[in-house]
C-alpha cells in the first residue's frame, strides 16, 4: 500500500461531514473557542492567499479542539458587491445566479482542504434570510438618528458609478476596489454616524494587547484625534463668520491670509459679493471635478484664486486677504484654514505661488529669527515664539496652554478636540446589494419601513447595463404605499455598502437559525468575542474598525455583552512567488485546485504552515511543496515499515521512571520536548513553521530508532502516537488513515492533546572529569549530551578550575562529549 492521498483525502473527509465531527453547540461546562478567519468575497475560485488563511485558521481550530476547547469555527460568504454586476454583464448571467454558482463551488474547495468547519452555520450575506437583518440593523441605527441622509462633497468612483466611503479611497485617493482616481461630486447620500464613537474607537484599541501594534497604529491615525481650537474669522461684508480649527493656535499671529475649500458653503455667498463672481464659481467647479489625490499631494500644484474679501484676524485685528484653494478639503476639519506659510509647508507652497507674504512667528531653538523673505521651506517644529506680542520668548509648550487660555477668555475660539474619521458614507447607486429599508412619501417624508415588513427584497426581474443602477429602472419595485400615510410613495434605489453585511457576520454564525432576531443573546454571550481572528492587513482601516463601531452600538443596544468583536487578530502575510505578489497580469498565479490535486490537501497545508511564520510574506516554492510531500511520504513509510509491530503494541506509555536504558530515556525526552515545543509554538508564539520542523525531528528521531524489545516497542509507539497526534491539525487526513491503519476505532481529529511528563523533560546529568595535562582534578555534574563547546565553557567558567589554571599558559582544551574536558597547559 502506498500514500494514496487522493482517496484517503475524499474518505475522511466524507467521514468527518457524515459524522459531524466539527458541528457544535454552545456548552457552558466547557470553554469556547471561537476561531474565525475573514470570509471570503465569492468571486469563483479560492486563490492561495485564501488557502493560507484557512490553513492557519484550520490549525489552530484543529489544535484547540484537541485541547479540550469548545471550538467555533464557521465560515460563510461576503456575496453581495458590485463584481457579481460587472460578471452578469460580461457574460449575460445574473448577479444572483453568478454568485450562487460561485458559493457552491467554492464550498466544494474549501471542503477538498479538510477544513474543520460547522458547515451547518454557513451564512451568506445575500441571502434574504441574511440581509433582512442587515436592513433591521440599519432601521435600529435610523431610529437612534446614527443613520441620516445629508448632501456633501462625496468620493465618486467614475469606473464603478457609485460612491464610495472615505475609507474606501485608498492609495492617494483611489478606488480600493477598481484603483480608478476619484472625484468629488455634490450629492444627497446615507451616514451612518460612525463618529459618535470616534473616542471610544481610540481609547478602546489599548484593550486589545492581541492586536498587532501596526494595525492599531493605522487606526489610531485614521480616527486621528487633535486636540486645538475652534476659531472664527469675521469676512467684511459677509454675514456668517469663516470657522476654523487649528492644532497650532500659537502660530495665530504668522496669519497672512484665510484659505476656503471649494465646497465650502460660503462659496456662493462669497462668489455672489465679490465683483470675481463668474470667475470664483469656474474655479470652484473646477477644483471638485479634479481627484482628491491631485488636489492634495504633497508638492502637487496649488491652485487659488483671490476672493477680493478680507478676513479679520482676531489676535491682533489685522486684515488678511481671503482665497479659495484646492488643497483645502471641506471634510477635513471645517473647510476652511487660518494660512501660516511660514509654519506649514502647503502654506509655505500657496503663499510663494501666489506671492503671499511669509510672517515667521517661531524661532528655532538658539537660532535668529526667521526671515520670511529668505525661508525656502515652512518651520514646522516647535520653538520660541516672535512677532507674537505679549507671547514673545514663550516656548511652544508654554505658549500653546496660554494662547488657548487666551482666546477662550476674549470669545474669539474655544478648545476642541478634532477626529480625522468622518461619518461613513453606505449608500452606493448599485443593485448587487441589500436594499435601504426606507420609502420616500411626498407627505411623510423619509419613512422607515416597518420592521414586520422586511426583507425589502431585491428584485431579481431587472436589467443590467454598463453603468446605470438596475433599481433605478425598476418601476414596478420602486413603486411603494407609504407605511404612514397609505399615499404612493418611492423605495429608495441605493443599496447598502458590503462592508455593512461583514460588520455583523461574525453575530450571526453564533445563531444562524434564528428567524426572529439577527442573533440570540444567549449564543452571543456564549461565543463573543472571537478569541481569534485571521485576516489580511488590508483591512485594518475598512472591515476592522467598521466591525468594531457595529460591535459598540450593539452593546449600546443591550443586544452585546462583549463591546470589542476580535480578541486577537492575527494579519497574515502575502503569499508572493518570484519576488511578487500573485497576480494574473505577472503570469505567477498558482491555482490551489491544481495544487490539491497534484500533491493532495495535507502537502497543500504542510507547506504553507511550514514555509514562513503566518505574519511574514510566504514565498511560493514548487521544490518546498515537494519537499513537504517527501515529509508525508517518510511519515507514511515510518508507519507502513513497522506496522506489524505497532498493531501487536498497545498504546499504554511506560513512565520515564521506569525507563533505564540511555538511548529510550533519550527517546522518551525526545517525544516530550516535542510535545512542549509544539504545544508552546502553536498556542504562544503562533510559529507554525517552527511545530513543523520540530515534528520533522520527531520523525526522523523515530526513523533511526529501530525497536527490539517489547518495551522499546511500547516508547515507540508512544513515539508514532505523538507524532501523528500532534501532525493532525496540519495535515488531518494522512494522521486519519495512519491511526486507522495502526489499529484505532476513534477519529484522531477529536483526540486528545497529548499531556506533557514533566519528568520526562528533565535532561540526565553524568560525571565530567576536568583534567590537566591527563591528570584528573575536579569531578563535576552536568546534564548529558551537552554541546562540547557549551561543555567547554561551562567546566572552564568554575571557580576551582580557574584556580587550578591561573597563572598557567593554556596551549588547547580537549572536550569529550560526556565524559571530561582535559586543558594542555605550558610546562614551566
Ligand atoms: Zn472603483
Ligand atoms: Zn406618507
Amino acid at each position: 500500500m502506498g500514500y494514496d492521498f487522493v482517496s484517503i483525502e475524499k474518505k475522511w473527509q466524507k467521514r468527518w461531514e457524515k459524522e459531524g465531527t466539527f458541528n457544535v453547540e454552545k456548552d457552558s461546562s466547557r470553554e469556547k473557542f471561537y476561531c474565525l478567519e475573514m470570509f471570503p468575497y465569492p468571486s469563483g475560485a479560492l486563490h492561495m492567499g485564501h488557502l493560507r488563511n484557512y490553513s492557519i485558521g484550520d490549525m489552530l481550530s484543529r489544535h484547540l479542539l484537541m485541547r479540550g476547547k469548545n471550538v467555533l469555527h464557521p465560515m460563510g460568504y461576503d456575496a453581495f458587491g458590485l463584481p457579481a454586476e460587472n460578471a452578469a454583464i460580461k457574460f449575460s448571467t445574473h448577479p444572483n445566479k453568478w454568485t450562487w454558482d460561485n458559493i457552491e463551488h467554492m464550498t466544494d474547495q474549501l471542503k477538498r482542504m479538510g477544513c474543520s468547519y460547522d458547515w451547518r452555520r454557513r451564512v451568506e450575506t445575500c441571502n434574504p434570510n441574511y440581509y433582512r437583518w442587515t436592513q433591521w440593523l440599519f432601521l435600529q441605527f435610523f431610529k437612534r438618528g446614527l443613520a441620516y441622509r445629508k448632501t456633501a462633497p462625496v468620493n465618486w468612483c467614475e469606473s464603478c458609478g457609485t460612491v464610495l466611503a472615505n475609507e474606501q479611497v485608498i492609495n492617494d485617493g483611489h478606488c480600493w476596489r477598481c484603483s480608478t482616481p476619484v472625484v468629488k461630486k455634490n450629492l444627497e447620500q446615507w451616514f451612518l454616524r460612525i463618529t459618535d464613537y470616534a473616542q471610544e474607537l481610540l481609547d478602546s484599541l489599548d484593550d486589545l494587547p492581541g492586536w498587532p501594534e501596526r494595525v492599531k497604529l493605522m487606526q489610531r491615525n485614521w480616527i486621528g484625534r487633535s486636540e486645538g481650537v475652534r476659531l472664527s474669522f469675521k469676512l467684511e461684508g459677509l454675514q456668517t463668520d469663516i470657522e476654523t480649527f487649528t492644532t497650532r493656535v500659537d502660530t495665530i499671529f504668522g496669519v497672512t491670509f484665510l484659505a476656503l475649500s471649494p465646497e465650502h458653503p460660503a462659496v456662493e455667498e462669497i462668489a455672489a459679493l465679490s465683483p470675481e463672481g463668474a470667475r470664483i464659481r469656474k474655479f470652484a467647479a473646477e477644483c471638485m471635478d479634479s481627484s482628491e489625490r491631485d488636489r492634495t499631494a504633497a508638492g502637487g500644484e496649488k491652485k487659488g484664486i483671490d476672493t477680493g474679501l478680507v478676513a479679520v484676524n482676531p489676535a491682533n485685528g489685522e486684515k488678511v486677504p481671503v482665497w479659495i484653494a484646492n488643497y483645502i478639503l471641506m471634510e477635513y476639519g471645517t473647510g476652511a484654514i487660518m494660512g501660516v506659510p511660514a509654519h506649514d509647508q502647503r502654506d509655505f507652497d500657496f503663499a510663494k505661488k501666489f506671492k503671499i507674504p511669509v510672517r515667521p512667528v517661531i524661532t528655532p531653538p538658539g537660532q535668529n529669527i526667521l526671515d520670511g523673505e529668505s525661508m525656502t521651506v515652512a518651520y514646522e517644529d516647535d520653538g520660541i515664539q516672535c512677532n507674537s506680542g505679549k507671547f514673545d520668548g514663550l516656548s511652544t509648550s508654554e505658549a500653546l496652554p496660554a494662547m488657548t487660555e487666551w482666546f477662550a477668555e476674549n470669545g474669539w475660539g474655544k478648545r476642541e478636540i478634532n477626529f480625522r474619521l468622518r461619518d461613513w458614507l453606505i449608500s452606493r447607486q448599485r443593485y448587487w446589494g441589500a436594499p435601504i429599508p426606507v420609502i420616500y412619501c411626498d407627505k411623510c417624508g423619509v419613512v422607515p419601513v416597518p420592521e414586520e415588513d422586511l426583507p425589502v427584497e431585491l428584485p431579481l426581474e431587472i436589467e443590467m447595463k454598463p453603468g446605470e443602477n438596475p433599481l433605478a429602472g425598476a418601476d414596478n419595485w420602486k413603486k411603494a404605499r407609504c407605511p404612514r400615510c397609505g399615499s404612493e410613495g418611492t423605495r429608495e434605489t441605493d443599496t447598502m455598502d458590503t462592508f455593512i453585511c461583514s460588520s455583523w457576520y461574525f453575530l450571526r454564525f453564533a445563531s444562524p437559525w434564528t428567524e426572529d432576531a439577527p442573533f440570540e443573546k444567549d449564543d452571543t454571550d456564549y461565543w463573543m468575542s472571537v478569541n481569534q481572528y485571521i485576516g489580511g492587513i488590508e483591512h485594518a482601516c475598512l472591515h476592522l474598525i467598521y466591525a468594531r463601531f457595529f460591535t459598540k452600538f450593539l452593546a449600546d443596544l443591550g443586544m452585546l455583552k462583549v463591546r470589542e468583536p476580535f480578541r486577537n487578530l492575527l494579519t497574515q502575510g502575502m503569499v508572493i512567488k518570484d519576488g511578487a505578489k500573485m497576480s494574473k497580469s505577472k503570469g505567477n498565479v498558482v491555482d490551489p485546485d491544481e495544487i490539491i490535486s497534484r500533491w493532495g490537501a495535507d502537502t497543500a497545508r504542510l507547506f504553507i504552515l511550514f514555509a514562513s511564520p503566518p505574519e511574514k510574506d510566504l514565498d511560493w516554492s514548487d521544490q518546498g511543496v515537494e519537499g513537504s510531500h517527501r515529509f508525508l511520504q517518510r511519515v507514511w513509510r515510518l508507519v507502513e515499515t513497522n506496522l506489524e509491530g505497532l498493531k501487536k503494541t498497545s498504546s499504554d506509555t511506560v513512565p520515564m521512571s521506569a525507563i533505564t536504558e540511555n538511548r529510550c530515556r533519550d527517546l522518551k525526552r525526545r517525544i516530550h520536548y516535542t510535545i512542549d515545543r509544539v504545544t508552546r509554538d502553536i498556542q504562544d508564539e503562533k510559529q507554525f513553521n517552527t511545530a513543523v520542523a520540530r515534528l520533522m525531528e520527531l520523525s526522523n528521531t523515530l526513523g533511526a530508532f529501530s525497536p527490539k524489545s517489547p518495551a522499546e516497542w511500547s516508547l515507540f509507539r508512544e513515539g508514532v502516537d505523538t507524532l501523528l497526534v500532534c501532525l493532525t491539525p496540519i495535515a488531518p487526513h494522512i494522521c486519519e488513515e495512519l491511526w486507522e491503519i495502526t489499529g484505532k476505532t476513534t477519529l484522531i481529529s477529536l483526540e486528545e492533546w497529548p499531556v506533557i511528563e514533566s519528568e520526562a523533560l528533565v535532561a540526565d546529568t553524568v560525571t565530567i572529569v576536568f583534567q590537566v595535562n591527563g591528570k584528573v582534578r575536579e569531578q563535576f555534574e552536568l546534564p548529558a549530551g551537552m554541546d562540547p563547546e557549551e561543555m567547554k565553557k561551562e567546566i572552564l567558567s568554575r571557580p576551582e578550575v580557574k584556580s587550578r589554571l591561573e597563572g598557567k599558559e593554556i596551549l588547547r582544551v580537549i572536550p569529550v562529549p560526556d565524559r571530561l574536558v582535559n586543558v594542555v597547559v605550558k610546562n614551566r
